[in-house]
């Protein structure tokens, strides 16, 4: 397909703006229609962390290594991306599994290495404990979710990008030949090729289409401090929950409390998890609660990425994935390297959505 495609991306969170960026880059001409603002629903209640860490059969881990490469070309791209590499203490799994991880994530080439308490303390001497068997990752780091989405489609748009805001795409468009744009709700846009890249609501797009995506959208919680002296060097993953310090000073702590974030009393678990991060850092009592947020993740049906074109609708391509933070790079760029050069990246081959025919589509949001 030639270069100069008109392609419209259906949402502008961190995958949207990924895609934009690189498709706009290689010549296309790029529409995207947001339904609220630039920076993503997702993406706007993410932790951040960049890692390819724990769970990871070997080809995931693949991609997600590659992905923190690809980061670090696109802060060359565009620079000054809320992007940094401070590394980070692991210890949220039981000490057998951790050995485990350690042992095939340095085999695999993970910049992974085991330290004990002391060593710990003095990475974080703001820590009030850590227990004897840490891991260290040097190369892991963070993206602020919302600025860093917000600067690349803004980079995206500098670069030629239309952005349309506020507007909500109701349909996919088929014509003879496939897809032939899409129906907003103020009026169609014809396109050569669409990207579906909205999040949580991706099946249901897709279902104007004729298309079925299982997915499954999991609560996750964060809590933000006031800004506050710096406490953190780098992220912290404890099993109860994974902390971290922004650039501005924020204090900002993640917990899932299993996937049953209380939906009636919001409030009080923002409050326990608070109290957490409170409690593992010495001078925590010092903190104070700014916000909390409460987001959904889009985890597709086997929990791997669901990337590619989308079988049966020509000129149809979807992107929607946990773990987004980390993928963005890699996956919009080869996702735009597929859709205007017809090359399938072999590290994208396990994550097709051909591996859902047959499957029920399904989408369950939690609270
Ligand atoms: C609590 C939490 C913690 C997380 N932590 C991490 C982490 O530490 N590291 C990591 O790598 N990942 C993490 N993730 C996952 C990551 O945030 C997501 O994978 C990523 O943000 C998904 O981005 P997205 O662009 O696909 O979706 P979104 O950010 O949701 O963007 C989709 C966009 O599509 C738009 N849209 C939807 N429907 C339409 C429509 N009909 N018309 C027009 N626009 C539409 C929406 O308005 C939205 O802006 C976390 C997620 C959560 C919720």
């Amino acid at each position: 397909m030639p270069g100069n495609s008109h392609v419209v991306v259906v949402g502008a969170g961190i995958i949207g703006a990924s895609l934009a960026w690189h498709l706009v880059r290689a010549g296309a001409r790029v529409t995207i229609v947001e339904a609220g603002a630039a920076g993503g629903v997702a993406t706007s209640n993410s932790f951040g962390w960049l890692n390819a860490s724990w769970g990871n059969p070997e080809p995931y881990f693949r991609l997600r290594i590659r992905s923190m490469t690809e980061w670090r070309r696109l802060e060359r791209e565009v620079p000054g991306l809320p992007v940094s590499w401070s590394g980070g203490l692991i210890w949220d799994l039981p000490p057998d599994k951790l050995a485990d991880f350690a042992r095939e994530h340095a085999a695999w080439g993970y910049g992974i290495r085991s330290v004990d308490r002391k060593e710990a303390a003095r990475l974080e001497p703001q820590l009030a404990d850590a227990p004897e068997f840490v891991l260290h990752v040097a190369e892991e780091g963070v993206a602020e979710p919302l600025a860093t989405s917000r600067a690349l489609m803004a980079a995206a748009v500098a670069a030629g990008a239309k952005l349309l805001e506020g507007r909500s795409v109701t349909s996919i468009r088929i014509g003879t030949h496939g897809v032939s744009g899409v129906e907003t709700d103020a009026g169609p846009i014809e396109a050569d090729m669409v990207a579906v890249a909205a999040g949580v609501e991706t099946p249901s797009m897709l279902a104007t289409a004729g298309v079925k995506l299982p997915l499954s959208t999991p609560p996750g919680m964060l809590v933000v401090s006031r800004p506050h002296r710096r406490l953190l060097d780098g992220l912290v993953m404890a099993p109860e929950l994974h902390m971290r310090q922004t650039a501005d000073g924020r204090l900002v702590a993640g917990g899932d409390f299993e996937g049953n974030v209380p939906s009636k009393n919001i409030a009080a678990a923002a409050a326990t998890l608070f109290s957490a991060m409170q409690r593992m850092l010495r001078a925590g009592e010092e903190l104070s609660l700014e916000r909390h947020l409460l987001g959904h993740r889009p985890v597709p049906g086997d929990g791997f990425p669901a990337v590619g074109a989308a079988s049966g609708v020509e000129g149809l391509y979807v992107a929607v994935m946990h773990s987004g933070m980390t993928l963005a790079p890699a996956v919009g760029r080869f996702l735009a390297e597929e859709m205007l050069g017809g090359r399938r990246e072999p590290l994208l081959s396990p994550y097709g959505l051909e591996r859902f025919a047959g499957v029920e589509a399904s989408a369950s949001t939690t609270v």
